[in-house]
């Protein structure tokens, strides 16, 4: 069967399927997600493959968790507002900062049209692009290298999404940002950062809001 997008997941050997609804209705729309899109997303698309094997069973739980390497997958609820604060559509490209498992690159290649994710771990980086590869999302690339340099060869973006917290959001990922673009990241010092929205007007000129407090990893190395 060829395989465009995403995975079609076959409801004969989809054991998680209950457990995947009910983290899409307790925790994502019971907590005010609304984007249809989002909520089919993450219904489509097997959390699990995406855990460290021996933590499959924490894969629908509400809680990030660690991938290795300092990393962590998102808990659903944070990367579901974050993807809906986004508002990716199918004609965008989107650059993603931190791909750490692929599974908010998964969610993006959806949504967008094409999601360039860069990850510091070339292990990390690798094992992603193995992941999402087999699993059939083909629109996504992904690279290892520092996402404060961002991604010039393929710049400008119409969304970019940081999933590491730098302690500001980095000009240069700005510059890279289309006009009419926007960017969701988790901003701030470690214990103090806020989820921060920058939209980008059609003349260039930048807005940022704050949408609520978060814990991510920070981004690293911070820039001298
Ligand atoms: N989006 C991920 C969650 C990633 S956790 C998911 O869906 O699983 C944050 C990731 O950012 C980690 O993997 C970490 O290694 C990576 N990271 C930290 N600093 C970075 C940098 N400067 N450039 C690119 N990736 C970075």
């Amino acid at each position: 069967m060829a395989k465009t997008g995403h995975p079609a997941l076959d409801p004969a050997q989809d054991a998680y399927a209950p457990a995947r609804e009910a983290m899409v209705r307790r925790q994502i729309e019971a907590r005010g997600i609304r984007n249809p899109d989002v909520l089919r997303a993450l219904r489509s698309t097997p959390r699990e493959e995406f855990m460290l094997s021996e933590d499959r069973f924490l894969s629908y739980e509400d809680q990030a968790t660690p991938i290795g390497y300092g990393a962590t997958i998102s808990q659903p609820y944070i990367l579901a507002l974050m993807t809906e604060l986004l508002e990716p559509s199918k004609t965008d490209r989107v650059l993603e900062i931190g791909t750490g498992s692929g599974y908010q690159a998964a969610i993006l290649s959806q949504l967008a049209a094409k999601v360039y994710t860069i990850e510091i771990v070339p292990e990390l980086a690798d094992l992603a692009r193995d992941t999402l590869l087999r699993l059939g999302y083909t629109n996504v690339t992904v690279r290892q290298g520092d996402g404060f340099a961002g991604w010039p060869e393929e710049a400008p973006f119409d969304r970019i999404i940081l999933t590491a917290a730098p302690v500001e959001v980095p000009e240069t990922l700005l510059a890279q940002l289309s006009n009419g673009g926007r960017l969701v990241a988790p901003v701030g010092p470690i214990l103090d950062q806020q989820l921060v929205v920058v939209s980008k007007n059609a003349a260039g000129r930048l807005d940022t809001e704050s949408a609520c407090g978060v814990a991510f990893v920070a981004m690293r190395p911070e820039p001298k």
